[in-house]
Order: structure tokens, then C-alpha cells, then sequence
């Protein structure tokens, strides 16, 4: 007698709409969280078309439409000149809300679908397929204890310890980068996105809901003093004359950008989901999208399959496909904010502006908004 159809390992975004969506198909699902609270880092602000279907399918894609800031569209500069501007049509919205707002939202539709299924405080300190079950061995606080399950879905983030333990090759994908990134008050962000592709290195500028602004810097030489307000203040005005409004105790953090995918992404009774199972530099915005989106093929499968010894097929070979695609874009989004000059630099201006050209506009608002994925 097993004792949970499903056990998610990890409360980030992806673990908990996973949780939301097999909770709605009355599957006996538990997460487990090793915080005890909410993680109030800043990290995803952008929520793309696919991320916004799974959110709706998640039952919260009302409340996301209702706290999220709408962006119009956005332009892409360098040396003083609009290179590319494009409009995010209806059908193609790009949505602006923090992700510990988006996290809030998911714990709590959670928390009325299944109530007390979310153990926080729980660190899993290991799995394993026993073929006819899976084993967890979970850290209340009060030594260890085993629960048993039909499957366990392993979303315990990019550093995924699990994922290690259980020798699944971490295989590394091209781009690369450091960043620095400071979200500040900013009356007047409006609501277009601006993407400074300079010759000393990306800057860009999101606006956010309740008027604020995202700052992020690319890091082009190993600079130390992004990480200070002074430092990240002048990068920007140096990089595209604009002086910014950033106090004088504001922190900017840095955050080294990377891609990597697991060497497979489900086996027998074991699931890699989200983060754990693809990292995506977070230029260009997918990373949280694509594991949303995976998180609703895997919600079918195990629909299809409980009771039986799940069938993952339908998913791990998707899922791995759609993570090479995004990492793909990924890496030339960042490509486009090396530092650079000469004859690279008018070349990437030129492809650019080709890319904002009527004929071009629409495929790259495509590309921009995560179509396919
Ligand atoms: C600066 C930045 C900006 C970003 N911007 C965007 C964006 O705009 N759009 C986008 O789509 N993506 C973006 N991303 C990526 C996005 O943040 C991640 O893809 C997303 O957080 C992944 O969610 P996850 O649930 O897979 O993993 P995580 O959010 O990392 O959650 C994993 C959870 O597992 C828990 N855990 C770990 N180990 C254990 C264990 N042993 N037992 C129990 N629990 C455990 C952790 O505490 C954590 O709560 C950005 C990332 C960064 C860093």
C-alpha cells in the first residue's frame, strides 16, 4: 500500500503548478519544501504565452492577468538609435508580475485545492525507483522517515541534489554570462520594455507592476563595482546616457547566467521537472514558462497513467526537445548583448534591424514571445 499517488519534491513555481493541476484531477499529491516559509527572492518577472495557459489551466490565470502589468511592446537600441521596435499583439501578451507574486498565488490555490498537502520544512534526501513504488526518505526536523509513492516529481531547482545523487550527466549547453539586476521605484517606467545592445555591453530596462523598474547590466569585464548602487549607476549612463534613478542604498545582485539539461528527463517512477531538469539563462525570460509548460505535458501523462507503471514517454522526449529550442534563443538573445565593436558590432546592429523590418516583425515577436514552446 503506497502512501501518495504523487510526491513533488520542491515548492518553486514549477513544483507548485504541477501540484495545482494533478490536485484538480483528484490526484493524492504531496509537495515537499526543505524552506519553511516562501522564497522572496527576485528572480521571474516576464510570463509568456505558454506560461500564461498553464497559469490558466492552474485555475490563476485571472488573478495573474489582474496583478500583472500588461507590456505593450518594446524596443531594441544601440548608440542612440532605435534599431528594432516591436508590439506584443493580444493573442501574444508578455505579462510583468515578481515571481514571489506568482509563488503566493500558486501556494495558495494549492493550499484550497488540497489543503496541508504542502509539508514545509520537508528536505528529501533521497529517492528511489523500487519498480513497483518509489521511495523518499523526507527531514521533517525530526529525523528521517520514508514515504512511499506511484511517482516522484523531482523539481528541486538548477542545483538539484537529487539530480546528482541519482547520476544523471548535467550535460552544458553554449551561453554564458554575468549579470547584475536592481528592481527600483520608478513612476514613469511606462509600460515598454527597452534592450540596449551597446558596444560596452547590454542594458536592460523592464517596467513592473506599481510603478516599478528592473534594471539588468551585463557584467562585461568582470566589473566589481556593479554590485554597488554608484557603480551600477554609472554602467548604465556610460553604456547608454541615461542617468537612472538608483538610490544610494540600493544592492544590485549579481547572477551568473548558464544552460545546462539533464541527460533525461523521466526513467520508471522518477520525473525531472523545471529547473531540475533544463537550466535556461534567464535572458529572454523562459525558464520559469518552459517548466509551467512541461509541468502541464507531465499532468497528462500521469493522468493517463496512474495506477499503472507511469508512462513518461510522451514527456521526456518532448519536454528535452522544447528545453534545446529555448536554450537555443536563449543564447542568442545573449549573444546580441556581448560587448562588442567594429565589424561584429554593425553586423549584429544590421541583423537586428532586419529582424525589426515588417517582414521580419512578426516571426521575431514570435521568437520573442516563446511561440512553439
Ligand atoms: C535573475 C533571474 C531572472 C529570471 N527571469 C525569468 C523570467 O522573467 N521568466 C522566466 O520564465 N524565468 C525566469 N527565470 C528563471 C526562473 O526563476 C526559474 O526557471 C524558476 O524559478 C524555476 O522554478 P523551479 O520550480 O523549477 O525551481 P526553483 O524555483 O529553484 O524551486 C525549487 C524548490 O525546491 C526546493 N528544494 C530544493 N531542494 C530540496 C529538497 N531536497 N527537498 C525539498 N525541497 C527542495 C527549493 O527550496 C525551492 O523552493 C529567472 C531566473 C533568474 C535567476
Amino acid at each position: 500500500m503506497i502512501d501518495h499517488e504523487v510526491i513533488i519534491v520542491g515548492a518553486g513555481p514549477v513544483g507548485l503548478l504541477l501540484a495545482c493541476l494533478l490536485a484538480q484531477q483528484r490526484v493524492d499529491v504531496v509537495v515537499c519544501e526543505r524552506r519553511p516559509d516562501a522564497d522572496t527572492r527576485s528572480r521571474a518577472i516576464g510570463i509568456h504565452r505558454p506560461g500564461l495557459d498553464a497559469l490558466d489551466a492552474a485555475g490563476i490565470g485571472a488573478e495573474v492577468r489582474a496583478e500583472a502589468l500588461a507590456l505593450e511592446g518594446g524596443e531594441v537600441r544601440s548608440r542612440g538609435r532605435v534599431l528594432a521596435a516591436l508590439s506584443f499583439p493580444p493573442e501574444r501578451p508578455v505579462l510583468i508580475l515578481p515571481q514571489r507574486r506568482t509563488d503566493a498565488l500558486l501556494r495558495e490555490r494549492f493550499d484550497r485545492l488540497a489543503a496541508g498537502r504542502l509539508l514545509a520544512g520537508h528536505v528529501v534526501r533521497g529517492v528511489r525507483d523500487e519498480e513497483d513504488f518509489a521511495r523518499v526518505a523526507v527531514d521533517g526536523g525530526h529525523g528521517l522517515r520514508e514515504m512511499t509513492c506511484e511517482l516522484v516529481v523531482i523539481a528541486d531547482g538548477v542545483h538539484s541534489a537529487l539530480r546528482e545523487q541519482l547520476g544523471i550527466p548535467w550535460c552544458e549547453r553554449p551561453g554564458r554570462g554575468r549579470y547584475a539586476m536592481l528592481d527600483v521605484r520608478d513612476e514613469a517606467a511606462g509600460a515598454r520594455a527597452a534592450l540596449h545592445c551597446e558596444p560596452r555591453g547590454l542594458v536592460e530596462a523592464f517596467p513592473m507592476p506599481g510603478g516599478r523598474r528592473r534594471w539588468v547590466v551585463r557584467d562585461a569585464v568582470g566589473e566589481p563595482d556593479l554590485g554597488t548602487a554608484a557603480g551600477f549607476r554609472r554602467a548604465i549612463e556610460e553604456r547608454t546616457g541615461i542617468r537612472a534613478d538608483i538610490p544610494d542604498d540600493a544592492t544590485p545582485v549579481g547572477f551568473r547566467a548558464g544552460q545546462h539539461a539533464a541527460s533525461g528527463f523521466g526513467r520508471g517512477r522518477i520525473a525531472l521537472l523545471g529547473d531540475a531538469a533544463h537550466e535556461i539563462s534567464p535572458i529572454g525570460g523562459q525558464g520559469m514558462n518552459l517548466g509551467w509548460s512541461h509541468a502541464m505535458r507531465l499532468a497528462e501523462d500521469v493522468g493517463r497513467s496512474l495506477g499503472a507503471e507511469p508512462d513518461l514517454r510522451r514527456y521526456a522526449k518532448g519536454a528535452p526537445r522544447a528545453a534545446r529550442i529555448a536554450q537555443r534563443r536563449s543564447a542568442f538573445y545573449m549573444s546580441m548583448g556581448v560587448p562588442a565593436s567594429g565589424v561584429p558590432l554593425h553586423s549584429r546592429e544590421l541583423l537586428i534591424r532586419a529582424l525589426g523590418s515588417p517582414p521580419l516583425r512578426g516571426w521575431a515577436t514570435g521568437l520573442i514571445t516563446m511561440r512553439g514552446l
